[in-house]
């Protein structure tokens, strides 16, 4: 990935030029403009951070317009969510505006293109209407309405308003050019009737506004200058200006700028399809830690600031490309390195039992505490006790009754280092009826303590541990790609296809140090060799793994050649 510095991409360019030949006065002012149909994503993240960054930059205002036209797929519920999303990464609004406000001013303009004869009402069918729109090189058709007189067109918009008439029985269109090159323009659809429930306007209308009518002039009634949105839009922006070049506008003429939307390898980032692994439960909600959602990766613990750096590095181009996900897990693994506590944590646990360990006087073994280091990048965080006795949880990964080549861990006759505490060599097994090793028994020398030895011996391996009788109990989630495909939908055309079945494991008996159970919900911690973990923010003692420990990004790079 090449860092690109964001002052210097073409959209900032553009705003900078304008400001010189003070097309608006020097004024900059942006949106982001959600749907209010469905979570946030990784997606939005990138034009949140061009939205609010750039009007940040030039000293400009951005608000949230919460593009509420649709009254059958919007939601409370996705307004509510979208304003903490943005919150959470980052951002305020000057304003949350919508929308569904400028209802009345739009159908007002609607009826001034209509007096112009710009407008006009179509009895037929939208798949007529779309049948007759032809293609490239296919002649556009036009509508036997097209040419009602305008007071006819006046009364029957009126009476749609009014709701006197079905919905999909008419529609009101621009009347533009049947025959122009660009799709866009051959006479578009303003409004459909829709007798359906609004979750803000309620049962006001039952006309609602196509994107392409609401948009541009929601930018103007607002003041934007600098509408961005995403390459898809790239067509629509002849028509964007056509709509504005025919109105009485309040003030300065906003302008559409279009940028490539942000992909990712193996995920999906369309709100549909994302909505369609809740429904079929293939996650457990908005929010489950997989999702590409804010929710998902805030849960996840992904910082905000590693989002935000990511998307800044990734940079604002008009090239469509896919970005690898490992470059974000690289910028939230080296965020994560320096903000976060190291804690051990064992996740497949198998009792060590230290045989020579001392007792008390009342025969009970004794406790010891070793102070470890919280964050060696962060001498601030300081240190903590962490206890120490002759019973001990390994990770089984890390012992093997046979050692295959190049196995330097624990094995029966071999000496390694417990991370900080002591050298221990285990001695022998406890297995059960199955055969399966279920404790190792080993000896400790106490000359070792702190973990290294006075006669400079070596060790070839250090292990992590939780002593036994101290230990919490808890659950891990470990998560491997939601999508299978490096181009979800690459094989089919259905990326939903190339869910992967097993992308959760849930270890529900892991052990942690003690210290773990007064962490803060939603912290992330690093478990020493495993990874790092967030601290789930209502379900007690359950960790979700963010990220492991390594940089699979070098690797990518490496295979690309880079
Ligand atoms: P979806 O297809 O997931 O429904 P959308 O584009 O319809 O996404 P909106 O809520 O309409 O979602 O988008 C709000 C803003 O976010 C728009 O300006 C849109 O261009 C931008 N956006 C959406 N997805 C991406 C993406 N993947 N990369 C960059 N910007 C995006
Ligand atoms: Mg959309």
């Amino acid at each position: 990935m090449t860092v690109s510095p964001e002052s210097s991409d073409f959209i900032r360019d553009l705003v900078r030029r304008d400001n010189e030949t003070a097309e608006y006065g020097g004024r900059v002012q942006t949106r982001f403009p959600p749907e209010p149909n469905g979570y946030l994503h990784i997606g939005h993240a990138k034009a949140i951070t061009v939205d609010f960054g750039v009007a940040a930059e030039f000293g400009g205002v951005c608000n949230l317009r919460l593009d509420d036209t649709n009254p059958d797929t919007e939601e409370t519920e996705y307004v509510d969510s979208i304003v903490d999303d943005i919150a959470w990464l980052g951002y305020a609004p000057k304003s949350v505006l919508f929308a569904s406000d400028y209802f009345g001013q739009l159908y007002d303009w609607a009826e001034y293109l209509v007096e112009r004869g710009q407008a006009y009402v179509d009895d037929q069918d939208g798949e007529t209407i779309s049948e007759q729109r032809g293609g490239y090189g296919n002649p556009g058709v036009e509508s036997p309405f097209r040419d009602r007189s305008v007071e006819e067109n006046l009364d029957l918009l009126r009476r749609m308003r009014a709701g006197e008439f079905p919905d999909g029985s008419r529609v009101l269109r621009a009347k533009i050019d049947m025959q122009h090159e660009n799709m866009q323009l051959r006479d578009p659809v303003m409004y459909r009737i829709r007798h359906a429930h609004h979750h803000r306007t309620g049962d006001d209308w039952c006309l609602y506004p196509t994107y392409d009518w609401a948009h541009g002039q929601s930018d103007a009634f607002e003041g934007v200058t600098h509408s961005i949105c995403t390459l898809e839009f790239e067509s629509h922006r002849p028509l964007y200006d056509w709509y504005l070049s025919q109105l009485p506008l309040p003030g300065d003429r906003p302008k559409q700028i279009e940028f490539a939307r942000l992909e990712l390898t193996h995920t999906v980032t369309s709100k549909r399809r994302l909505m369609k692994l809740v429904q079929d439960g293939v996650v457990d909600g908005w929010d489950d830690p997989r999702m590409p959602t804010l929710r998902g990766l805030r849960r996840r613990g992904y910082p905000a600031s590693a989002i935000r750096d990511f998307c800044a590095a990734v940079g604002t181009t008009r090239t469509n490309s896919r970005q690898a996900i490992e470059a974000l897990e690289a910028v939230v693994r080296r965020q994560l390195n320096t903000a976060s506590q190291r804690r051990m944590a064992v996740l497949r646990p198998l009792k060590l039992v230290i045989t020579n360990w001392p007792k008390d006087a009342d025969g009970r073994p004794i406790v010891e505490h070793f102070e470890l280091t919280n964050n060696p990048e962060n001498p601030a965080d300081g240190t903590r006790q962490v206890a120490f006795t002759g019973e001990l949880w390994i990770e089984a990964d890390d012992f093997a009754e046979v050692p295959p080549p190049k196995f330097f861990r624990l094995s029966p006759g071999r000496e390694v280092r417990l991370r900080g505490a002591y050298f221990v060599t285990a001695t022998d097994v406890v297995k059960d009826d199955a055969g399966q090793v279920v404790q190792i028994n080993a000896t400790y020398d106490p000359a070792t303590r702190g973990g290294d030895s006075p006669d400079g011996r070596k060790v070839k391996s250090t292990m992590h541990w939780v002593s036994a009788g101290q230990a919490v109990e808890a659950t891990a989630a470990l998560y491997e790609r939601l999508f299978l495909a490096t181009v979800p939908g690459e094989r089919t055309g259905e990326p939903l296809d190339d869910v992967n079945p097993n992308s959760r494991e849930l270890l529900p008996a892991i052990k942690v140090e003690a210290a773990l159970a007064d962490t803060e919900p939603g912290t992330v911690v690093q478990f020493e060799r495993l990874g790092y973990f967030a601290l789930d923010p209502e379900t007690p003692l359950l960790f979700h793994r963010t990220v492991g420990l390594k940089d699979e990004w070098a690797n990518v790079q490496k295979r690309a050649g880079a």
